[in-house]
Order: C-alpha cells, then structure tokens, then sequence
C-alpha cells in the first residue's frame, strides 16, 4: 500500500477516503447550530446549574463543543450504553456498561445523545432516569433520523433533522473510526 492510501484512509476526507460519501452537516453548519442550541439552553435554565449527561462514546464531541456555547455553570456525568441488535439497528435492549458517578435526585438533567434512530436506546435510558427523580429531564440530541423513530422520545433540542442513510463523523463511528471527522458525512461501505 502506498503512502498516500494509508493518509487517505486515516484522514476521513471524503474526497479521499472511498468508503465515505457525501457530507450531510458541515463543519459551518454545526458551528452554527450548536451556537443556536447553546444560547437557547443558557435562556432556558438561567439561574439553574443544568447537569449534562452525556451518552458515551457518541455525543463526546458534541457535548463538549455545546458546553462551551452555554454561559452557565455547567456539571457534566456520563454514561455508556451498548445496545443489542445488529451493527447498524439497535433492538431496544440496553445494557448500561457505565453508570453515572452523581445523583439525579433534584437536578435538572440534560441528556445529550449524539443521534436517534429508532429510538429505542434513548426510550430505554430516559425511562431508566427518570426513576432517579431528577427536578426535570430534557433531550438535547443532535441528530434525529426523520421517520425512523419506532417511539417518540421527548426531544427538547434537535440540532439537525437528517435522512436515514448511516453517518459517520463528529463522535460517531463506524468500528471506532471516523469519529474525529469535524462534519458529518455518510458511510457506504
Ligand atoms: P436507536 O436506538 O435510536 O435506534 O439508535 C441509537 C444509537 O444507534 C445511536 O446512539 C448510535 O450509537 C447508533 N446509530 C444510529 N444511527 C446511526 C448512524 O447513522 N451512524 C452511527 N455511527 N451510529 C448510529
């Protein structure tokens, strides 16, 4: 293998790497809807220290470029699912692989996830959380794939609404790659 070939494969560009196909959310576009969603949280819980749960390993990226578009104190935990079912559907069985660290009880908790599809996974956690008696529980999710969902969860905050093609790019992956990628684009492989 050539050089070249090996940086094409790394590099995640779409112009380079045969795997990947057209950007679906551009880096612009997600600087500027995250800018969007930042300020509406901030108008939103004004006075309160909102605790972000982010959905590992997905909404990493995201989670950390909104915080810094709130103009709050912000606490953040984490959790990480894995979820039953082939590589690309999920099957709405949940395993929570890692819990989180602070109690819920009186906070006001924002989920961040990274996308929903069917749905199932984020039905499961809020569900899950909301036995935890948390003074309110909101959604901010940055992507919805539209007419997919099998159940509606409460989605306070969309970032973008998307086809159902499989993405790639900014915190979701494909066997742990192309997460780095700073834009969205889909996988054909
Ligand atoms: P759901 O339970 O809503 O069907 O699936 C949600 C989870 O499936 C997401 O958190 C994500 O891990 C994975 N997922 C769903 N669609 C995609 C996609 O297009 N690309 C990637 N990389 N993961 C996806």
């Amino acid at each position: 293998m050539a050089a070249s070939d090996i940086s094409a494969g790394l590099s995640g560009d779409p112009d380079r790497d045969p795997q990947l196909g057209h950007v679906v959310v551009s880096e612009a576009e997600l600087r500027q809807r995250i800018a969007e969603l930042g300020k509406q949280i901030t108008d939103d819980y004004r006075d309160d220290v909102p605790l972000f749960v982010g959905v590992l390993k997905g909404a990493f990226l995201f989670m950390s470029d909104l915080a810094r578009a709130v103009d709050l104190p912000v606490e953040f935990d984490f959790m990480a699912v894995s979820s039953y079912g082939s590589a690309t559907k999920t099957s709405g069985i949940v395993r929570i692989v890692k819990d989180l660290d602070l109690e819920l009880t009186g906070r006001r908790v924002v989920v961040i996830e990274d996308i929903v599809d069917s749905g199932l996974t984020l039905n499961y956690l809020l569900k899950n959380l909301a036995t935890r008696d948390p003074a309110s529980l909101d959604v901010c999710a940055l992507l919805v794939k539209e007419g997919q969902q099998k159940v509606e969860p409460p989605l306070r905050y969309v970032g973008f609404r998307i086809p159902e093609d499989f993405v790639v790019g900014y915190g979701l992956d494909v066997a742990e790659r192309y997460r780095n990628l700073p834009y969205i684009c889909t996988y054909r492989g």
